[in-house]
């Protein structure tokens, strides 16, 4: 049965507030990722997006803007850019270096065209079969290239027993597989509820704060105490009205943003709400 997390609460994670993490990250730069997913539809019409993409983020200096636009626009707004604010990500790459792999993209070949991040696991790669294996993969391939992995887990729904949390764990123990300890925090955690992605109303704060400490927790039981510096950020219906709240309650660093990210207006009201909130 499908429920908010509100109404079933089976583990008391929000009493793990010990570290409070939220201390720490005073003073950091929040991060936000346009995942501009499979738009716009022309290189043109991909300049003028970046164009007022680059200038919405150089008026929200406190925030670190990255942008994933489409593997076949990244090396010409990569080199349209001169500056060093933005970072620029590739959606999705493979784990092999090279070779008989039709339509794939590997790592070394979108870092060439100017890409530091990539997006791994993201729940529209993972419904056309991409496996949890098949992630953890990417992610200690990105590491080995000096790229940071940036790491979509989430569940589908949410469940009264609880689920979901072993879901997210599952996907975690995969996804962290090939990681060393010393690297846990070159590694992104986008949190995506797959229920929320594409919509106007994102996850509550509260709730993604026990998910928050869930992921740590996780982490640490599987990797130690290092799993303490994960650096999780939240995706799913993140808009110019929820961002501000959710990096103030939600125990998380940066947003993953899909539709908002396209929509110039609405993604410069975004980057100025995280700047005036702080
Ligand atoms: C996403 O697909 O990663 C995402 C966060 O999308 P949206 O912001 O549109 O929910």
């Amino acid at each position: 049965m499908i429920q908010s997390v509100n109404e079933s609460r089976p583990f008391s994670f929000l009493t793990l507030r010990a570290t409070d993490y939220s201390d720490r990250k005073s003073g950091m730069k929040s991060i936000v990722v346009a995942n501009w997913k499979m738009n716009p539809g022309t290189m043109r019409e991909a300049k003028k997006l970046f164009d007022a993409t680059r200038e919405a983020a150089e008026s929200a200096k406190h925030v670190s803007v990255i942008v994933a636009p489409p593997a076949i626009f990244l090396r010409e707004l990569r080199a349209r850019y001169k500056g060093k604010r933005l970072g620029f990500a590739i959606q999705q790459a493979s784990a092999e270096g090279s070779g008989a792999y039709t339509g794939d993209i590997s790592l070394p070949q979108a870092k060439d065209a100017g890409a530091q991040y990539v997006i791994v696991g993201h729940s529209e790669r993972r419904a056309k079969g991409e496996s949890n294996e098949d992630a953890g993969k990417v992610v200690a391939a990105a590491l080995e290239s000096d790229m940071t992995p940036i790491l979509c887990v989430g569940e589908k729904a949410r469940s009264h027993e609880g689920e979901h949390f072993n879901v997210v764990k599952e996907q975690l123990r995969t996804g962290f597989s090939g990681v060393e300890p010393g690297k846990i925090s070159k590694v992104l955690v986008a949190y995506e509820p797959v229920w929320a992605i594409g919509g106007e109303k994102a996850m509550s704060p509260r709730d993604m704060h026990e998910m928050a400490i869930f992921i740590r927790k996780t982490i640490i039981e599987l990797h130690g105490e290092k799993g303490m510096g994960v650096r999780i950020i939240y995706g799913g219906a993140a808009t110019e009205s929820n961002a501000a709240e959710m990096l103030r309650d939600g125990d998380v660093i940066g947003l993953l943003v899909g539709h908002v990210s396209i929509n110039e207006a609405r993604f410069a009201a975004l980057l100025q709400a995280l700047e005036n909130a702080r």
